[in-house]
């Protein structure tokens, strides 16, 4: 029996973001997806080296990683994972995911992350393999509408649908991009995201 035919007796959330930075949206959703599918921890992943992203200008995998540590230091069942960071090279979620299959063979995993970087989930490397060893929650900001999606699954990939799992967010109205522009315009961003990481923000001088 390998690692994803064995008896999965928990579930492990696993929250796979570029986090830059982490906000309440990101914290919301994972404790959502902890209660609605019965998570027994759920592990925050910073990107390392986003493979699919042409912007130059993403902050050290340190800081990002360093925010969310604060971001969910005073919850016992969230945690924290450098892997992706300190691993060289471009940040495939399979090579995670295998890991973690490893680590954690009586886990099943659920990846959570936003629906629009679920929708590309087709584009990424060896997508069929992932589709075997996981099950999906992806994460809606409020008004995203999942019908087109959910049919193209159904046409194109019937085997997985049932794997597709969608949860509405409403604090998913918060996004990084806009912290980010917040902060460089000088508004205010106190409440999007924990003070701890506000204070990192400003003390690290990031998006300025
Ligand atoms: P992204 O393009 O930065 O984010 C897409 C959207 O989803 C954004 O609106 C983002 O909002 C939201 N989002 C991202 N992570 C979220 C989370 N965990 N919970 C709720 N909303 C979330 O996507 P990304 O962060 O780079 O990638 C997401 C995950 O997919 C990462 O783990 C990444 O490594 C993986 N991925 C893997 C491959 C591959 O293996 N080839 C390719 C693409 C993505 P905010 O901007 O507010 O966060």
């Amino acid at each position: 029996m390998n690692n994803f035919t064995k008896q999965k007796t928990s579930r492990l959330g696993v929250m796979g973001g570029t986090f830059d930075p982490i906000h309440y949206g990101h914290l919301v959703a994972a404790e959502m997806a902890r209660s609605e599918f019965k998570l027994s921890k759920v592990l925050f992943i910073p990107t390392g080296i986003p493979p699919h992203k042409d912007r130059l200008d993403i902050s050290a995998g340190e800081f990002r990683l360093e925010m969310v540590e604060r971001a969910i230091e005073d919850n016992p069942v969230f945690a924290c994972s450098a892997m992706e960071i300190e691993r060289q090279g471009p940040s495939y979620t399979v090579e995670t995911l295998r890991l973690l299959s490893k680590i954690w063979p009586e886990h099943e995993l659920y990846f959570i992350t936003g629906t629009d970087a679920l929708r590309e989930i087709f584009s990424w490397r060896e997508a069929e393999e992932i589709l075997t060893m996981i099950q999906f929650i992806g994460a809606a900001r409020p008004g995203f509408d999942a019908k087109d999606f959910l049919q193209y699954v159904r046409q194109e990939h019937p085997e997985i649908v049932d794997k597709i799992h969608y949860l509405e967010v409403p604090a998913l109205a918060i996004s990084s991009t806009d912290i980010r522009r917040r902060v460089k315009n000088k508004q205010p961003i106190r409440y999007l995201l924990p003070e701890a990481v506000r204070l990192y923000i400003e003390q690290k001088n990031l998006y300025r």
